[in-house]
């Protein structure tokens, strides 16, 4: 096999034969590799997205092309279900893309190709040109890239997505790290390898909505960060040296004035405001603690990343219940 193309697909009914149609304009293509796998993972859809994919499966697209579908127990996240996708791939090549036609399979091929031509690279990448969404959301992402730069241990290109194609050892290199939270752009960053980018510009949704909504993305950041980096909890031993510090100094100004100047009370308002500012300062810290504890907590139980409800490749396939990490 000489490539697998990753689907995580949530509630994509009506995106999974168009794609599967361009797939097969595509591999006209001379970038085209020879075989292809497309593994379709169902990310708990309710809107009959699997049943799309079996009618792929049992009709067949060409002798080129298998397809795959795993049907995950419930939606488990973007992220889960590109693992799971992961540890179906057969391909010596491996790539990630959206169902929704976004992303278009043609750049897959090229990245594909450019994988063919230079030995030297192990990964190729496509970042998005020209984003199509709001200052707000701009800015944020903006604001994270640079944040997660600043205080993360591994570089995150701006940008760059997990519409990837990789060789195998990247492949087994992600397989290789077994966390519950996956925050895949980290992933791929911290596993290295020779990478290249592509400039590319996401086309606009084939059909059905964004499962992302702005709260969702903010989560999606702050996991990401306290994913990669220990920085916070550094930043509440400085906060607490520099409180420290301050009322060594306030405590030296008092004591000066006690003795030379005699005894000044110190007003209400300012004890109010430092008794405040010293509460919210701990309570920080201890929301920092907690989302740190909150995560070794959940992976120190090890659960599956994922459980799949059945994996189905050939016609007709009897169910295949199994669970899988
Ligand atoms: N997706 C998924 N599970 C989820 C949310 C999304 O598998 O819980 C898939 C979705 O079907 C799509 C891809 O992830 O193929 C990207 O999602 P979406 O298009 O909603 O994100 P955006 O393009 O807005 O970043
Ligand atoms: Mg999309």
């Amino acid at each position: 096999m000489d490539l697998s193309l990753i689907i995580p697909c949530h509630n994509e009914a009506g995106n999974i034969h168009p794609f599967a149609k361009r797939v097969l304009e595509c591999m006209g293509e001379a970038d085209a590799p020879q075989t292809l796998e497309l593994i379709f993972v169902d990310d708990g859809s309710s809107d009959g997205t699997f049943a799309k994919v079996l009618q792929l499966i049992e009709g067949g697209l060409s002798p080129r092309i298998s397809v795959e579908g795993i049907e995950l127990s419930r939606n488990f996240g973007k992220e889960a279900a590109m693992l799971a996708g992961l540890e179906h791939a057969q391909g010596s090549m491996v790539g990630f893309i959206d169902a929704d036609l976004q992303q278009d399979p043609a750049i897959s091929f090229q990245m594909f190709a450019y994988l063919a031509a230079h030995p030297q690279t192990d990964c190729v990448a496509a970042v998005q040109e020209e984003r199509r969404e709001g200052r707000v959301l701009k800015w944020f992402k903006h604001r994270f890239y640079k944040a997660f730069n600043a205080v993360g241990d591994v570089e995150l290109p701006a940008n760059a997505s997990d519409f990837r194609v990789f060789r195998r050892n990247v492949a087994e290199a992600l397989l290789s790290m077994p966390e519950y939270f996956r925050f895949s752009k980290g992933l791929f960053a911290w596993v290295g390898f020779n990478t290249h980018t592509i400039p590319y510009t996401p086309a606009e949704r084939h059909a059905g909505d964004t499962s992302w909504s702005f709260r969702k993305l903010m989560g999606y950041a702050l996991g990401g960060i306290v994913s990669f980096t220990t920085w916070p909890l550094r930043l509440i031993l400085y906060l607490g040296l520099l409180t420290s510090l301050i009322s060594v100094i306030y405590l030296i100004v008092v004591l000066f004035e006690y003795l030379i100047v005699g005894i000044n009370v110190p007003g209400y308002p300012t004890l109010v405001c430092l008794i405040l500012l010293f509460f919210g300062i701990v309570m920080l810290a201890l929301g920092i603690f907690g989302e740190y504890l909150g995560r070794i907590y959940i992976e120190g139980k090890r659960r599956p990343v994922y459980i799949a409800r059945r994996t189905v490749n050939q016609p007709s396939d009897d169910l295949r219940p199994e669970e899988r990490s």
